[in-house]
């Protein structure tokens, strides 16, 4: 008699959480209100513009729009 899959771990969520996806607009935002104090960019989410992926990315502190490669570049300078 094979063990009945009762107890199913399989509880992983294959979006990531909203906080991931930035807006454009949002992200001009941040950047108005975070003005011009130095931030590391602790965390960036993907930017969205319209719906649509842009290939961006976003810091979520200060809004500061970085290229895929200059988040390669910051990823590798930390
Ligand atoms: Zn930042």
């Amino acid at each position: 008699m094979p063990a009945s899959p009762t107890e199913s771990n399989a509880v992983h969520c294959p979006r990531p959480s909203p906080a991931q996806d930035m807006k454009r607009k949002r992200a001009l935002e941040l950047q108005r209100s975070w003005g011009d104090r130095p931030c590391p960019h602790p965390a960036l989410a993907k930017e969205y513009d319209l719906g649509q992926r842009t290939g961006n990315f976003v810091c979520t502190q200060c809004g500061a729009i970085l290229s895929h490669r200059e988040k390669l570049e910051w990823k590798g300078s930390v």
